[in-house]
């Protein structure tokens, strides 16, 4: 992630921003039902939001006046220099011993903790060390906290977009006949790592012919043939942050019918780009694309909603979906992704993301749009 260098109004350091993040929190624990006075934060992405920690193991647990991390041994250094603000605590043996010695240490009777981001396990666990405690599921608040990105995080996921616009751009020499899928996909991942991402985002998707009437089909040992359309969709991750692109491209010689879906997604693609403004809920921007895709008889092909949140996880709020009720505000960033899946056929996505700007979207993915036929 690029941190600011600019020190008028420190408004950019990396310090600042944290505890700009914990108040922000601490400020809609107050607002929550039954009233937690503490919350665990055990949700990886929501903990390496909250206390700048990058490690894999560990805990944090926030009152209105404390902020602990709980790690282990391997990571209290890099814990003290991540995470301005917090205090480190270093755990014993178990992980959970350690956070409910921290919880009753705060005096706070009510202590929530992240039902989506909890196992059963966890719950259970916690509740046999904090006996006379009222454990309270909390959902969502860091997550909704993390939806609305800082200028900082766009400009992360921004880089790690144009790093994977120019791997797909690097490979296409790759994606021929007589290719498998999995080479294509090796080939991406490696491309993407070798221009300096942290890692994939996640596991390429690379289906061809038939098999890209799979929205999700992972690469397989499948060759590439003349005449089919090849969907690659794919990410990495630049300091932490996700990024996500799909394109399809036609293996000449192109079917009219190929051409004809092709055009049809692309029109859904940008009308759904042009409603994507602030104010807007979820499902009227899914609904503007379905209904370019639905007047043309493939509303069924259709099978998947428009979009969905990009941070520090690569699917996350807010989503763009037929079921959505949040209203897109500045700040966001959502993919747009319209597909026509027909079933022995094949199938045509494009998939840009965008950060939702107070007049529309700044275009994220920079990867041509036309049908390119290789
Ligand atoms: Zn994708
Ligand atoms: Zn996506």
């Amino acid at each position: 992630m690029a941190e600011g260098t600019g020190e008028r109004g420190g408004g950019r350091d990396k310090g600042w921003r944290l505890a700009r993040r914990l108040e922000t929190v601490r400020r809609k624990l107050g607002t929550l039902e039954r009233r937690p006075g503490a919350v665990v934060v055990t949700g990886e992405c929501n903990r390496r939001y909250l206390t700048g920690f990058t490690g894999s193991s560990g805990a944090a647990v926030v009152s209105a006046t404390r902020a602990v991390l709980v790690t282990d041994f391997r990571y209290l250094t890099q814990a003290k220099a991540e995470c301005p603000g917090w205090e480190i605590v270093r755990q014993g043996p178990v992980l959970l011993d350690t956070v409910a010695e921290v919880v009753v240490g705060f005096g706070e009777e009510r202590v929530g903790f992240e039902r989506d981001h909890a196992t059963f396990a966890l719950y259970e666990d916690l509740s046999s060390r904090l006996k006379g405690f009222e454990l309270i599921p909390v959902a969502g608040l860091v997550d909704s906290v993390r939806e609305i990105k800082e200028e900082e995080e766009i400009d992360a996921i921004r880089e790690a977009a144009l790093l994977t616009d120019r791997a797909l751009g690097e490979i296409l020499p790759f994606i021929k006949p007589g290719v498998s899928e999995m080479d294509i996909a090796l080939e991406l991942e490696y491309r993407m790592r070798k221009l300096g991402a942290d890692g994939v985002a996640f596991p390429a998707i690379v289906a061809s012919g038939p098999r890209s009437a799979l929205p999700h089909g992972r690469a397989s040992k499948k060759r590439l043939a003349p005449g089919e359309l090849v969907t690659v969709d794919t990410g990495a991750v630049v300091g932490g942050y996700c990024s996500d692109l799909t394109r399809t491209f036609a293996l000449g010689p192109v079917m009219g019918e190929q051409e004809k879906v092709y055009r049809l997604v692309l029109e859904a693609q940008l009308a759904a780009l042009e409603a994507c403004r602030p104010g807007r809920a979820g499902k009227e921007i899914d609904q503007v694309a379905r209904d370019v895709i639905s007047a043309r008889g493939h509303g069924d092909h259709f099978g998947h909603g428009l979009g969905h949140g990009v941070g520090l996880a690569v699917h996350e709020g807010p989503r763009l979906s037929p079921t959505s009720d949040q209203v897109i505000e500045a700040g966001h960033v959502v993919t747009v992704e319209p597909g026509v899946y027909i079933e022995g056929w094949g199938g045509v996505r494009i998939e840009d993301l965008v950060a939702v700007r107070a007049d529309g979207v700044e275009i994220l993915s920079t990867f041509p749009k036309e049908l390119q036929v290789l």
